[in-house]
């Protein structure tokens, strides 16, 4: 058995926490490889490394001074340093290491912060890997500038380089004992440092898990299991999922569920690698897993209930709409060149709505692309709403249950919410309706009643 294992930034924020890590590591030898994020947050109002590197970052490029920033962030790893006995010079090299990447060249800012970002990251690994050698295990902290990472070179959203899988799995393999790896980033063709999206270091933990064919991907993060339900709305939710498929997960993230980066999953899912999120706090706690399979339970045909808000809607009302051929293509070209995503686009007849996300349809493309519409399309008519939420139900087993939409609706009838639209996706694993956004959490709860309650 071969698992790599990723730990976000509350696994790391403390001495404490970082024990822990420790511990969990050297509980299980097929913990191969161990991909760590920087610390996070110790309370509540406590900062995250990452945002304190960002706004040092910032004040360095606006010309300001940095000392205090510097000094802040060197005092939570040394903080770390203290209580764990660990070589005071790490501290020294932490300091240089900062220090360095303040004077790199400021000509491109994307890259300049983007070194000082992936700094909480590679300090962090350094940190835990000198804590497992503490504890008597041999620990290597690999660097993805030297085991091969390529990125591209989008500044803050940087691309994997698909050569990056024989890469890493070549030099990760010749490490003799535990791998300790930064993650969050990597380097470009001409050595530059790149950063993936925030929350990134899951997408490193799942590159590595693919590169290295390992047999589980598991990802500590700071709850016992993922909920079937955000428990903001239902305040009650007790009990976790135990089990989901990726296309699963990907209908929930989709729909607001913080389980996952979606990017974060896909290397993982295309090598067919099982994650399993645990919990640092509560590691022996049975987790959520997700597989490229499972056999859905007879009587849980339903995984989880997500919802989002900020969608628009678009509707277009012509005539003998169904006949005009090319009516569609045209419709979707000039979302095209106004270079705007679609979500849905349920039609009828003589309609079609286009379900759009409103960060990508302010009132300024609106009017563009209304005018667009009318003098393009020549409808009858056209409507825009804004303020919806989309509501989301999920679940392999729905695709063989019978009667499921009807107790869907019927429980947000009697609940008195309108549904705007409904639509199936092809896949049948999940049903989705479109409400006003002042229904979305009453919506939820209602749900969540009919199809969890006997659960
Ligand atoms: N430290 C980075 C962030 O806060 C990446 C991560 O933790 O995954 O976004």
């Amino acid at each position: 058995m071969f698992k790599v294992c990723k730990f976000g930034g509350s696994s790391l924020a403390d001495a404490g926490q970082v024990q822990k890590v420790c511990d969990i590591v050297l509980a299980d030898p097929d913990r191969r490889v161990v991909v760590v994020s920087a610390p996070g947050k110790r309370h509540k109002t406590d900062n995250k490394v990452t945002d304190l590197l960002i706004d040092c970052g910032q004040q360095a490029l606006a010309g300001a001074s940095t000392e205090e920033l510097l000094l802040e962030i060197v005092g939570r790893y040394s903080e770390i340093q203290r209580e764990l006995n660990l070589d005071p010079r790490l501290i020294d090299d932490i300091e240089d290491d900062l220090r360095a990447r303040l004077n790199n060249d400021r000509d491109n800012p994307g890259m300049f912060m983007d070194a000082m970002k992936a700094a909480g990251e590679d300090n962090s690994a350094k940190i835990v890997a000198a804590a497992l050698r503490v504890r008597g295990a041999t620990a290597i902290y690999a660097s993805p500038a030297t085991t091969g990472m390529l990125l591209s070179d989008e500044f803050g959203n940087a691309q994997l380089l698909p050569e990056s899988y024989k890469n890493l799995h070549i030099s990760l393999n010749a490490i003799k004992g535990i791998v300790v790896y930064p993650g969050f980033f990597g380097v470009t063709l001409s050595g530059a440092i790149a950063t993936f999206p925030r929350g990134g270091s899951d997408i490193t933990g799942s590159i590595l898990a693919a590169a290295l064919r390992a047999d589980v991907y598991e990802n500590f993060t700071d709850v016992s299991s993922v909920y079937p339900v955000d428990p903001r709305l239902v305040p009650s939710v007790t009990h976790g999922i135990d089990e989901m498929t990726y296309r699963e997960m990907r209908e929930l993230a989709y729909a607001g569920f913080g389980v996952f980066h979606d990017e974060a999953v896909f290397p993982a899912f295309r090598a067919g690698i099982t994650i399993h999120i645990c919990n640092t706090n509560d590691p022996n706690a049975p987790g959520t897993w997700v597989s490229p399979d499972r056999k859905p339970r007879a009587d849980q045909p339903v995984v989880g209930i997500a919802s989002d808000t900020g969608f628009v809607n678009v509707y277009i009302d012509k005539y003998m709409m169904n006949r005009e051929v090319g009516f569609g293509l045209r419709l979707l070209n000039i979302l095209a060149e106004e270079n705007i995503p679609y979500e849905h686009m349920p039609s009828g007849i003589d309609n079609v709505s286009l379900v759009l996300r409103d960060r990508h349809f302010d009132e300024k493309t609106e009017a563009r692309v209304l005018a667009r519409i009318q003098a393009e399309l020549k409808p009858d008519n056209t409507q825009v709403d804004r303020g919806y939420a989309l509501v989301m139900v999920v679940g392999e087993g729905m695709q063989y249950t019978v009667g499921l939409t009807s107790r869907a609706t019927r429980a947000l009838a009697d609940a008195g919410i309108n549904i705007e639209m409904i639509n199936q996706g092809a896949s049948e694993i999940s049903l989705m309706f479109g409400i006003k956004e002042a229904d979305r959490s009453r919506a939820v709860q209602a749900l969540y009643a009919e199809f969890f309650k006997a659960v």
